[in-house]
């Protein structure tokens, strides 16, 4: 296996060992006061499936980014768990457990809210014995991994993981943690480290490019040089990732607590213009608007998540287009003499279906999206009931918050409108009554502005 050799070599150059005889790799094995995990930080349901496992004969392990996080002292955001037993097996062990996923065939056991995902060990592709494995494993002719159900080893499922610190099993027999790669060792030093040869690796899945930024990011690690040179040349891969797999991968970015470190070094690693493509011409400068605004959206969004309050992708995917979609607004005005409001609704359309192409966009958040984008045509027009009603809108918060961001990176006459919104929202009813006479005043004092009708339509508002 090409893998296999190639982790053997790292591994010859890092001075760990191997098993004689073959080329599979052999754990370290941490004691409980060498990676310092307790049980008390472990979820009470994943203790469960580990037992029930463990008791029923099967291998289990805790595996991946939980083991990781506990080591470095992170809360995990959720625990997974491998095993020898098939995912039927599985099943036959937890009555709440369904089997998912095609390309990953997986269990999922079911607790309230919480749900363990447990995976059988994953084995290598035989390319030399594709009759066996045919169905259960499957390479695209770049090399990339289409199909992956082969089973086999803990060992095999190691070398199959993405990064060091990512393959790392705690062992519900004896407490003990299976270090395969060293990632204690790149723990220590703040490493993200791939494991096995970077083009290789990469071109299998070229998703581990944008999860090595993500991690590092969140880690507070850095990237190694052998990995970070195959980001530099291999980037154009992500182009090949079905958009329905990056939703998923392309949120967690953004919603790790670390969304504005992980964005600059998704520009730095040449990673964020094949997710965003629409924004390649937009980033150019780093002191530009749009750049600012992003980072204060991104800034907000980590704020948020580090005080528990909640995002919604909607938010981020609106903050993320929004000058692709005023460019391209100006655009369809100037060419096709469309009124703004024709202009906008196609040109929201446009915008979204160019972006779907890359990332799928679920239709509950695409259509978030185009409610956070009308509300900024309808918030400039307030006079009489109009203001009132908007304040009923469901997504007003989520309008306005928007509108104060682009009024805080703009200035001028939009952050004059959105300090309009949070003087109105902030009054009483009479406060509110003078500011909306005001604005007529101010804004409709031409002599056929101030026109009769608009003054009636006000009335109903202020009985
Ligand atoms: P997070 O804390 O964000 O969930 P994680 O490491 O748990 O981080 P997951 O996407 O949940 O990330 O994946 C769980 C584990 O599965 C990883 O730690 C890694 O070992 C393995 N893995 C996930 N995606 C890949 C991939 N694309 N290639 C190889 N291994 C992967
Ligand atoms: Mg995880």
């Amino acid at each position: 296996m090409i893998i296999s050799r190639v982790i053997s070599k790292v591994r010859q150059a890092l001075g760990q060992t191997e098993s004689a005889g073959d080329n599979t790799i052999q754990a370290r094995i941490l004691k409980r006061q060498e990676h310092g995990i307790s049980r008390d930080d472990i979820s009470e349901n994943a203790l469960k499936v580990l037992y029930r496992l463990h008791k029923s004969g099967f291998q289990a392990y805790l595996v991946g980014g939980c083991v990781r996080d506990l080591i470095v002292g992170l809360r995990p955001k959720d625990f997974d768990v491998v095993t020898d037993a098939t995912p039927e097996e599985v099943k036959g062990l937890f009555r709440n457990c369904r089997l998912i996923g095609r390309r990953f065939r997986l269990a999922h056991i079911v607790f309230g809210r919480e749900i363990i995902e447990v995976a059988t060990f994953r084995g290598h592709h035989q390319s030399g014995d594709e009759s066996k494995h045919e169905k259960l494993g499957e390479q695209n002719v770049e090399g990339q991994i289409v199909r992956d159900n082969v089973f086999g080893s803990i060992e095999e499922d190691a070398e199959r993981r993405d990064f060091t610190v990512n393959a790392m099993y705690y062992n519900i027999a004896d407490y003990t943690v299976s270090d395969f790669a060293n990632g204690m060792q790149d723990i220590r030093n703040k490493k993200i480290e791939l494991i096995g040869d970077p083009e290789t690796r990469y071109r299998e899945d070229p998703v581990r490019m944008i999860r090595a930024v993500r991690f590092a990011a969140k880690l507070d690690m850095s990237i190694s040089d052998r990995a970070a040179k195959g980001i530099h040349d291999l980037h154009g891969l992500l182009a090949n990732i079905p958009p329905a797999r990056l939703f998923e991968e392309v949120l967690k970015l953004f919603v790790s607590g670390q969304g504005l470190k992980t964005f600059q070094l998704l520009l730095e690693f040449q990673l964020f213009e094949q997710l965003f493509p629409q924004l390649k011409s937009h980033l150019n400068d780093p002191h530009g608007r749009e750049r600012k605004f992003i980072e204060q959206v991104l800034t907000n969004t980590d704020n948020r998540i580090n005080t528990g309050q909640r995002v919604t992708p909607a938010f981020l995917y609106a903050s993320m287009l929004w000058y692709p979609l005023e460019e391209h607004c100006e655009k369809l005005m100037q060419e096709s003499g469309l009124t703004r409001h024709d202009a906008f609704n196609i040109a929201m359309n446009d915008v979204l279906h160019r972006q779907i192409q890359r990332i799928m966009i679920p239709k509950r958040f695409s259509t978030g999206i185009r409610d956070i984008w009308q509300l900024q045509e309808r918030l400039p027009k307030r006079f009489g009931r109009r203001a009132y009603q908007m304040l009923e809108n469901p997504r007003f918060r989520a309008g306005y918050d928007f509108l104060l961001l682009r009024g805080q990176i703009e200035g001028g006459k939009l952050l004059e409108l959105a300090d309009w919104w949070t003087d109105f929202q902030e009054a009483d009813g009479n406060a509110r009554k003078a500011m909306l006479v005001a604005l007529r005043e101010a804004e409709g004092g031409g002599p056929r502005r101030g026109n009769r009708r608009r003054k009636r339509r006000t009335q109903p508002a202020s009985q």
